[in-house]
């Protein structure tokens, strides 16, 4: 037989394996508690003895199995011993009303038995156990048992209750400390509060520079973040457990605090600015210099809510006005804010999932021959059918799209729906016509434009020249310089461009003349007030006369009468789009168009 001895050394050598973190969890495991149940107190009394050798010292004996579930209930102990047979309730019982019980099925359960039967062990292993010992016990067997229990026990916890990138408390614990500090709150009537903290354009880092990256660089913002809450006058008295420090990792980008008792209101702005001051200096992930900031939405308990679900809905609210404001910023949530950003949050995260559920769809405005009436090309335009709001245009989807950094999905989207539908009226033998597709300064800015549209034209088999991408004239001018180089990439793809919503943007005309575009479209307001603005009507003028210098096409946007067509005849413009021929129309309309 083994000696307790000889077991221990064996443990030592395999734990020689194990890292250095692993190691200072398995230290801890002495500590854990362990329940024996045997009608045979003598069984309990060696099992104990053997384990007290080893440096457990946390032991709960009971040999009457009537009671012993109650017991495992109330003392929730880390392992179980359980022995077999034993008179009134069998160790078989117990084992199957733990595993039925919520909050107790995974309690550890090493099943004792003395018997060697194959078909008892199939039994408790189909019941739940988590292993055998056999009886009589063998010490080194019964010490390694424990600990490869106790470990996994360990592991198991520690994945449940800690986000394994920052090893900050996770969500669910982040939930549980909440829930406590609102009982709390409740019974000593003092005030809290939870800030929740997104990171501004995280998403565009990730995309950008590839997830390892943005892996770093979340290591690097909780670090910063643990620094800035552990050392704080108000919240200094954390020490160095860090779920003590109130902040928990709740998702991808996002962190949240949890100021547990607050004496006044006024202390948390000093913890809100010290959040937003820790971001500033540069972060180096991977050898990129990267600068980042952070949004803060900050709900107060009980003033704000009672319960958690109303409480993180309503620090999500003050986040999400905290984006709107352009982020890098915090806000307080007020009850003012409340129904109008509850149906806006609803209505985007709705968004989310538009496109999954094939809510949304490609409408097609017309561009015709200013003098002929003539079809020359066509403009796609975005439609969301809501399920219950209806039809919702993208003047109020577009910003939500751009608050949640969804518009690159929603460009991409629509091109590719775009080009799906130019073959398939390619297919119909129609004669095509140009059709443009707007993108938006996000989708450029992230550069990755030029790959997603070279992907969606090679898949579809469109032809370049069957396309056209339309700017607006602000996202070009936004970040001129890079941009012109993805411009003359897109060139290169054999596209053409087009400067949407001309003359409403700060172009100079010096840059113009430097971009690789081949159309103008003049803005509808200049168009709608043609006939009564004089200054409108010279600026329409004066646009025509450079774009001919430069040599581009010009379109004339929002044309809705026929005094506002004359007037462009008469100026000698070429193209227009507009409620006078005719509006947006679903693809089937546009079909009609086309023939
Ligand atoms: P835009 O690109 O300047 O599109 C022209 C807008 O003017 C469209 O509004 C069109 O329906 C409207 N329009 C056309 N003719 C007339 C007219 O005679 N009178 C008036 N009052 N309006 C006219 P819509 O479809 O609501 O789109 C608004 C804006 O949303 C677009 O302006 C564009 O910037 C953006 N957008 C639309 N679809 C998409 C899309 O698929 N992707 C992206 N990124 N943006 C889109
Ligand atoms: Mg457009
Ligand atoms: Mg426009």
């Amino acid at each position: 037989m083994n000696t307790l001895s000889n077991n221990l050394n064996s443990s030592e050598i395999d734990q020689n394996e194990l890292s250095a973190d692993q190691e200072s969890q398995f230290d801890n495991l002495t500590g854990a508690k362990i329940m024996m149940v045997d009608d045979e107190p003598i069984n309990s009394e060696m099992v104990k003895i053997f384990l007290e050798e080893v440096g457990y010292e946390h032991f709960i004996t009971i040999d009457d199995s009537v009671k012993a579930f109650d017991l495992i209930a109330s003392e929730k102990p880390d392992v179980v011993l359980l022995d077999l047979m034993m008179p009134e309730v069998s160790g078989f019982d117990i084992l199957k009303q733990v595993r039925a019980d919520k909050k107790l099925k995974y309690t550890p359960i090493i099943i004792l038995t003395s018997s060697t039967d194959a078909e008892t062990k199939m039994k408790a292993l189909r019941l739940g156990a988590n292993d055998f010992l056999g009886k009589p016990v063998d010490p080194s067997e019964l010490v390694l048992r424990i600990r490869n229990t106790l470990a996994a026990k360990v592991y198991q916890d520690r994945l449940a209750h800690f986000d394994v990138l920052t090893d900050l408390p996770n969500r669910q614990t982040f939930i549980n400390h909440l829930d406590w500090a609102l009982h709390k709150s409740k019974k000593e009537r003092f005030s809290g509060s939870v800030l929740k903290l997104d990171l501004d354009r995280f998403k565009e880092i990730n995309d950008t520079l590839g997830p390892e990256v943005g892996d770093v660089l979340l290591q690097e913002v909780a670090r910063r973040l643990i620094e800035c809450l552990r050392y704080g006058d108000t919240v200094g008295r954390f020490g160095e457990d860090l779920s003590q420090t109130g902040l928990s990792r709740i998702g991808g980008n996002e962190f949240a605090v949890l100021l547990p008792s607050l004496r006044q209101l006024d202390d948390i702005v000093p913890i809100a600015e010290r959040i937003l001051q820790s971001l500033v200096a540069a972060f180096h992930p991977q050898q990129h210099e990267l600068y980042i900031t952070c949004s803060v939405g900050i709900a107060v308990f009980p003033r704000d809510g009672h319960e958690i679900n109303s409480l993180l809905k309503h620090a999500d609210i003050a986040l999400s006005h905290a984006k709107q404001k352009g982020g890098n910023c915090y806000q307080f949530y007020a009850d003012g804010l409340n129904t109008k950003s509850v149906a806006r949050l609803k209505m985007t995260n709705d968004l989310r999932k538009a496109a999954d559920r094939g809510e949304l769809e490609m409408y097609y405005q017309p561009k015709v021959n200013v003098h002929t009436g003539q079809l020359i090309g066509g403009e796609a335009l975005m439609r969301w059918n809501h399920p219950k709001l209806g039809l919702v245009s993208p003047g109020i989807f577009i910003p939500l799209a751009e608050d949640i950094n969804l518009l690159p999905e929603i460009d991409e989207w629509g091109f590719q729906t775009t080009c799906e539908q130019l073959v398939e009226w390619l297919k119909l033998g129609k004669r095509i016509v140009p059709i443009s597709v707007n993108i938006t300064s996000q989708s450029f800015r992230q550069g990755r434009v030029v790959g997603a549209v070279r992907n969606v034209l090679n898949k579809s088999g469109v032809a370049p020249k069957h396309v056209k991408l339309e700017l607006t004239e602000s996202a070009i001018m936004e970040n001129a310089k890079e941009n012109i180089e993805v411009l003359y990439r897109l060139k290169e793809e054999g596209i053409k461009l087009s400067i949407d919503d001309f003359g409403t943007g700060y172009s100079s005309l010096s840059y113009l003349n430097r971009f690789p575009i081949d159309e103008l479209k003049i803005d509808q307001s200049f168009i709608g007030s043609i006939l009564t603005e004089p200054s409108n009507l010279a600026i329409v003028k004066a646009i025509l006369a450079m774009a001919g210098s430069l040599d581009l096409h010009v379109v004339a946007e929002g044309v809705e009468t026929k005094e506002q067509l004359m007037v462009l005849q008469s100026l000698n413009c070429l193209e227009y789009q507009g409620y006078y021929f005719s509006k947006p129309v679903p693809a089937k309309v546009f079909l009609e168009f086309l023939s």
